[in-house]
């Protein structure tokens, strides 16, 4: 058991500054170097004295009496000689320890959670980005277009759907802090960004993981939950859309943000079958839920609202009255949007074991009777949609037109909306246009007068 030891980060002459102060064992030393590297590489200097620093980080100690006191200490020096300061590490597991002593901190972030200590440091102090010298723009290096980006909320997933490895693949639910996720939509969003795509494996299981954890965020007090996240998302002034949403009776109150228009009017929600028996093999999330009478109560909170999911046929032991019921099932419920698969037995996944594998050829049969129904339905759903002005953000423009969409598509696997004359359109602008016909899956506008 080795005696805490204290280390400081040298100085360098450029603002903004940051005052580091490593306390403990070897492995917060790495979570130290972790951040800072982080900080350095957003163009963060370092300074080797409090009043030479902007914000001083403490990273804390609580293995024994003696560390905690150490670190409690520390603080209060930070706190004396700079006044503003983050305090991270193992401390940080118990905030009301610090707190009681220090209730001026800016900030209390526990162990190994560096995206929290970022962005808090963010939030105090935010970073300069220097576009002449920095190889990093502030929000990071993205593969999608300028105007949208994938905003990741959690890793992993706690569930056990039997024809997936992905628990296996990427362990269990894992929640960034809800200050981590805005302050990582603001910097997309200052970056040019219209809309923000939220993603995980189960939206609706957002923080679950971390007890909903409370934070602050430009002054507002937030929980790490999908509805407060939603609801902070909203603020934005851009466009948010739901993916991977599970048909919980929580999702109610983000579909009473979306009537409200705070959010997209569209939930992504992958129900995968409409049979109670194969819902019940394929182990889903909410498989004992009454998914349509969800819908019909969604629809009329959100009249508006677009839903889209996908599908899987063939899964193991499906006979033919249980995909008759997902026909049934999926005419009923009218869904905007629609993807299907054929089951196909990934390794290690247990469905693979529970009953007979339907053959090919049915599997192929079946599939295309799914997508026969699906397209009826798309069709119909985008005739209605004939005759309306309807906001549209261009994701390109080429010699024969515009492709853009509108609150109702998805980027990359929805239908999109064609617009013929494009002179003067740009990709990433937002246009008003007139619907003026649809086919199965696509809307053909015209740029409104
Ligand atoms: S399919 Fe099921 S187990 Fe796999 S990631 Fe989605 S919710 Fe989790």
């Amino acid at each position: 058991m080795n005696a805490p030891k204290r280390r400081r980060a040298s100085a360098r002459r450029r603002a903004p500054k940051i005052g580091f102060v490593s306390l403990g064992c070897a492995k917060a030393l790495v979570d130290s170097e972790r951040i800072l590297t982080t900080l350095r590489a957003e163009g963060y200097l370092l300074s080797s004295s409090y009043e030479g620093a902007d914000l001083v980080v403490v990273n804390t100690c609580g293995f024994i009496d003696a560390a905690i006191d150490e670190s409690l200490q520390t603080i209060g020096e930070a706190l004396e000689h700079n006044g503003r300061v983050i305090v991270t590490g193992c401390l940080g597991a118990r905030p009301e320890r610090i707190l009681d002593r220090h209730p001026h901190v800016l900030k209390v972030t526990g162990p190994h959670d560096y995206a929290a200590v970022l962005a808090a440091v963010h939030e105090h102090l935010p970073p300069q980005h220097d576009p002449f010298l920095d190889l990093v723009p502030p929000q990071g290096i993205r593969l999608t277009p300028r105007h949208y980006a994938y905003l990741k909320i959690s890793e992993g997933c706690n569930n056990s759907c039997s024809f997936c490895i992905i628990p296996a693949l990427r362990g269990r639910l894992a929640s960034r802090r809800i200050d981590a996720v805005l302050a990582e939509a603001e910097r997309l969003v200052g970056a040019g960004v219209k809309e923000l795509l939220v993603i995980s494996q189960d939206t609706s299981a957002y923080g679950a993981d971390i007890r909903y954890e409370r934070a602050r965020w430009h002054d507002v007090e937030y929980q790490s939950r999908f509805l407060d996240l939603a609801r902070a998302l909203g603020t934005f002034g851009v466009w948010v859309r739901l993916h991977y949403v599970y048909p919980y009776p929580h999702v109610d109150e983000v579909i009473e943000l979306m009537a409200a228009g705070h959010v997209l009017p569209y939930l992504d929600i992958p129900f995968q079958h409409g049979s109670p028996t194969v819902l019940k093999r394929m182990r889903r999330p909410a498989h004992a839920e009454d998914a349509l009478a969800r819908i019909a109560h969604w629809r009329r909170q959100c009249p508006e609202l677009t839903l889209r999911s996908t599908f899987i046929v063939g899964f193991p032991g499906e006979t033919d009255a249980e995909f008759e019921e997902l026909l049934q099932w999926l005419r009923a419920a009218q869904l905007d949007r629609v993807g299907c698969f054929k089951y196909s037995p990934v390794e290690g996944a247990s469905a693979n074991a529970i009953a007979a594998h339907v053959p090919a050829d049915i599997q192929e049969e079946r599939y295309a009777r799914f997508m026969e129904c699906a397209a009826q339905i798309s069709a119909a759903r985008l005739q209605r949609h004939v005759g309306q002005r309807r906001r549209v953000l261009v994701d390109s423009v080429n010699d024969d037109g515009a492709i853009a969409r509108s609150e109702s598509e998805a980027p990359e696997i929805d239908g999109v909306v064609h617009i013929a004359e494009a002179t003067g359109l740009s990709a990433g602008q937002w246009v008003e246009v007139e619907i003026i016909a649809s086919d199965t899956y696509d809307l053909h506008a015209r740029v409104a007068g």
